[in-house]
């Protein structure tokens, strides 16, 4: 049984803002430590839980956060960007379950730690099929095209909430109580490790039990719809062939499956921050 850690930032232990999870600021060498931790609570838990394999990728930014030498030695880390999945890289390669670690809750969201949806300074909103989806959403479909399903997911209480409420009942490990975008109550790494490192084991034990929730499948084609903050951002995307225009900063596509609606929303988004 191989088991996929996809990791970001923006949910990890302690983190409340953008200086925590950026490179150019001094506060990151912490929170490239902190993020290192997450993910080795649940690498230890999907060993401990009878995994035979367990890679981790690192989806934040340049996928250059996770400091490989602290991690656990029984792991491999796919490291830097871009790659075809991306965030979830590697889901396509006989993964039976994947671990969301340090996510957070989509854009828009009230009471969640640095709520974005890809590119906090681009994208206002994204739809698959009518459904609002953040990254939680959209990396779990890619990953239920490959029949996959997301088994567990740290991060605050409303992306915990968020990923409960799309995917079923996965498993989830709280380690902040967010009471704004850039305030929370958060938990001391001890805690937030036993608890990640549980709810892990319990995770992997479901799956292994044949309990796990089902893949995260949408029906194709897929339509996506992307609201960006600005017009011009429209503008700019609509260089994309096949796309079309519902609204002013509102640009429509559509996709045969996830992983290609996936690769058409990152170059919208791409040209949008042009
Ligand atoms: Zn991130």
């Amino acid at each position: 049984m191989k088991i996929l850690i996809a990791a970001d930032m923006e949910g990890v232990t302690g983190v409340v803002h953008w200086d925590h999870v950026s490179p150019s600021h001094g506060e990151y060498p912490r929170f490239r430590h902190l993020m290192t931790g997450d993910v080795n609570a649940a690498i230890r838990g999907a060993f401990e839980a009878g995994a035979d394999e367990v890679v981790v990728t690192d989806g934040h930014s340049s996928g250059r956060n996770i400091l490989i030498e602290e991690l656990d030695p029984r792991a491999r880390l796919n490291a830097g960007r871009p790659t075809p999945l991306s965030m979830v890289q590697g889901v396509d390669a006989g993964v039976s379950g994947v671990i969301f670690v340090g996510y957070h809750a989509r854009v828009g969201t009230p009471h969640a730690i640095l709520d974005h949806t890809w590119s906090s300074s681009c994208v206002a909103g994204l739809w698959l099929n009518g459904q609002p989806v953040g990254e939680i959403g959209l990396n779990a479909a890619v990953c239920g095209h490959f029949d996959v399903p997301v088994i567990m997911v740290s991060g605050d209480q409303s992306a915990c909430a968020e990923a409960a409420e799309l995917l079923g009942s996965i498993e989830t490990a709280v380690v902040k109580h967010a009471a704004g975008r850039f305030g929370a109550e958060c938990l001391p790494p001890e805690v937030t490790h036993a608890a990640i490192y549980s709810e892990a084991v319990q995770a992997v034990s479901c799956l292994r039990a044949g309990e796990a929730p089902p893949p995260f499948r949408l029906q194709t084609p897929i339509t996506v719809v992307v609201e960006f903050v600005h017009s011009e951002m429209a503008d700019r995307a609509m260089i994309l062939p096949g796309t079309s225009r519902p609204e002013g900063k509102r640009v429509e596509f559509t996709a045969d499956d996830a992983p290609t609606a996936y690769r058409l929303f990152r170059v919208a988004a791409s040209l949008a921050r042009d």
